[in-house]
């Protein structure tokens, strides 16, 4: 698939504005089981990346990666800065310039699997790994099975099911894991937010795809 200028664009803003508009939410998860910044530090840091967005989608798609996760390393903060600056980093790093369905599944695997060691982390631990990490699962087997029209609705329902994974766990890791038992109940704020980054980037591919799907017809 090949990601042109106008497409960059409508990804980066649709996952920026998603997580820009909802960021009040994401701060009350984060005041229930930890520190109350999620939403502030998500949203500074996605600010950051729509205030480069000419700069970022004139570059090819493994430098745009790179440079968001670089944007979120140096303007979020806090633990989930790091972790989502090694998810974008890691995607520029294994992503080709158009990739296909297996390279980009491979390339958001390898992306998961960067977060959980700069994390030490893995999912079942009541972070946005327990989101991540199914997604790249239905994404390999979507790359393994062929797409389906039905992929990008099997995505998100994957992190759906991971957000709501998130609600009975106790947590581990993070300013979560000091609260013990009483973290149990809540859902993970990092976990809400990755579901709506997989919500975004989908809802652009899926517009996509039919537009696609139209110009056939
Ligand atoms: P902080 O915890 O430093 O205040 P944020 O509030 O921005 O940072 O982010 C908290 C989120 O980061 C958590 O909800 C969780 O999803 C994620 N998180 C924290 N620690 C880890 C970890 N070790 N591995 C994976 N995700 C983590
Ligand atoms: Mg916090």
């Amino acid at each position: 698939m090949t990601f042109d200028g106008e497409l960059k664009k409508r990804l980066i803003v649709a996952v920026a504005s998603t997580v820009i508009e909802n960021a009040e939410e994401l701060t009350a998860l984060d005041r229930a089981i930890g520190d109350g910044d999620h939403g502030l530090n998500m949203k500074r840091g996605f600010e950051a990346v729509l205030a480069d967005l000419d700069g970022l989608a004139g570059k090819p798609l493994p430098e745009m990666c790179k440079g968001i996760g670089t944007h979120l390393v140096m303007t979020i903060g806090g633990a989930s800065g790091p972790l989502y600056g090694t998810l974008f980093l890691a995607l520029g790093k294994n992503l080709p310039e158009a990739p296909d369905l297996p390279e980009a599944a491979r390339a958001f695997a390898a992306a998961v699997t960067a977060v959980k060691a700069r994390g030490k982390s893995d999912a079942g631990e009541k972070t946005m790994l327990d989101v991540l990490q199914p997604v790249a699962k239905t994404l390999e087997a979507a790359a393994a099975n062929g797409a389906g029209e039905d992929m990008t609705a099997r995505l998100r329902a994957a992190a759906d099911r991971g957000l709501e994974t998130t609600r009975p766990l106790r947590a581990t890791k993070g300013r979560a894991s000091f609260l013990g038992e009483r973290s149990i109940g809540h859902l993970d704020p990092g976990a809400r937010s990755s579901q709506l980054l997989v919500h975004a980037a989908c809802g652009v591919l899926s517009g996509l795809m039919a537009e696609a799907g139209g110009q056939r017809q």
